[in-house]
């Protein structure tokens, strides 16, 4: 069997040790200075301009506190899409809110407006689009019908960070915008997440709740000090990140211009390579404002298995983003609505290997072998109709 080509890498190397070393080296090794400056960051790079940045431990605490700032409530209804990863899932029902799944469309893989219009109802508060990966969803269309409703926004932006939408970057403007530094994302902090928020007083409450609702204590660490005296005045998580991970968090940021060039390229030749294949369809974008942070086919779903299989075969693993959330256990019985999208799209997709600075033998090898399905693939009156 030739070499496995995984799905992710991650764009680590001596820059991160010595991100790492230099944050040891602070002696300040939780919350501090370096992750007030990631934050920082963060909001130069997005360009949002007036709109606080939060760092948060993880991208699914940072879901978890954009809701609780949001004002969502137990017994709140959420409209989210079933094509999503569970972290959005776990972050709304740990409020004891209720998640209410609703379709997607064929081009962009997010939220169908008019079906989120559909599903609107008295204890709705909130609507939770994700921008798919990282390709923009109507985003436009989903602020329209809030403002409508008076409904809050909460984008889950995690597959895209540095994606823009005419020229300005998801999370420069909006309601509040949530990014994952997790492994496998675009820029990683070894694991980390954020918030952009929308004024001051949210920064505030959000730090509450990110630190075990204690007041003033932020301002403190911030300068990789504590103070002993503070009051606790909400409810309030750990959910900070630490100076050793906003240390990475920074060393990625400064090269994150490179990752998305060079991941835009690769998905570019993916495009061109199997745009006219029999049985492959590839996303529907040109990549020119897309941080790409996956990159996925759809083949016929009675073919996935022989496809993931194939591949295997010549080196090359697979994904698949994602197991539509409404057929889980815990999930199957919430308040839906028709899926029939959804269901198509979640039984076609498979995710092909896609790293930053691929190596282009890598992707050579990944285009080799699914040409090679395609060339293999029996005539289309030979197949068996599912
Ligand atoms: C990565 C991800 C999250 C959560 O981020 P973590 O940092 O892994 O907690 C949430 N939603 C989606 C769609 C993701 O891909």
């Amino acid at each position: 069997m030739p070499d496995q080509v995984p799905v992710f890498v991650p764009a680590t190397g001596i820059h991160t040790v010595k991100a790492v070393v230099d944050a040891l080296d602070l002696g300040w090794l939780g919350m501090g200075a370096t992750t007030q400056l990631f934050e920082r960051r963060i909001g130069e790079y997005l360009g949002a301009v007036g709109r606080p940045v939060l760092a948060t431990n993880t991208g699914t605490s940072a879901l978890h506190l954009a809701l609780l700032v949001a004002g969502v409530q137990p017994g709140d209804e959420v409209i989210v899409a079933s094509f999503n990863y569970v972290a959005d899932l776990q972050a709304i029902t740990a409020i004891g809110a209720e998640p209410v799944f609703c379709d997607i469309r064929e081009d962009n893989l997010g939220f169908d407006v008019d079906r989120v219009a559909e599903m609107i109802g008295p204890r709705t508060k909130a609507i939770l689009p994700l921008h798919f990966a990282g390709i923009p969803c109507d985003i436009a269309g989903i602020y329209e019908l809030a403002r409508a409703h008076n409904l809050r926004v909460i984008e889950d932006a995690t597959h895209a960070f540095g994606t823009s939408i005419n020229g300005t970057k998801i999370g420069a403007e909006g309601d509040l915008v949530c990014f994952s530094f997790d492994p496998v994302k675009v820029i990683t902090a070894i694991d980390g997440g954020a918030v952009v928020c929308n004024s001051a007083e949210e920064l505030d409450r959000l730090q509450h709740f990110r630190f075990l609702g204690v007041d003033k204590d932020t301002a403190e660490r911030y300068k990789n000090q504590r103070s002993w005296e503070y009051d606790v005045v909400s409810q309030g998580f750990r959910y900070h990140l630490t100076n050793i991970n906003a240390s990475i968090g920074l060393s990625q940021l400064d090269r994150v211009d490179g990752f998305i060039a060079s991941r835009r390229q690769t998905c570019r030749e993916y495009n061109a390579a199997f745009r006219e294949l029999d049985g492959i369809a590839v996303p529907q974008t040109d990549f020119d404002e897309v941080s790409p942070f996956i990159y996925f086919v759809r083949v016929p779903s009675d073919e996935r298995l022989t496809f993931i299989d194939f591949l295997r075969a010549r080196g090359v693993q697979t994904g698949i983003h994602f197991l539509p959330a409404h057929t889980f256990t815990y999930y199957r019985d919430r308040r839906r609505g028709p899926l029939p999208v959804t269901e198509k799209v979640a039984s076609e997709i498979v995710t092909l290997p896609l790293h930053s600075h691929m190596p282009t033998a890598l992707s050579n090898q990944v285009i080799e072998a699914v040409r090679e399905f395609a060339r293999t693939r029996r005539p289309v009156g030979a197949r068996s109709r599912p």
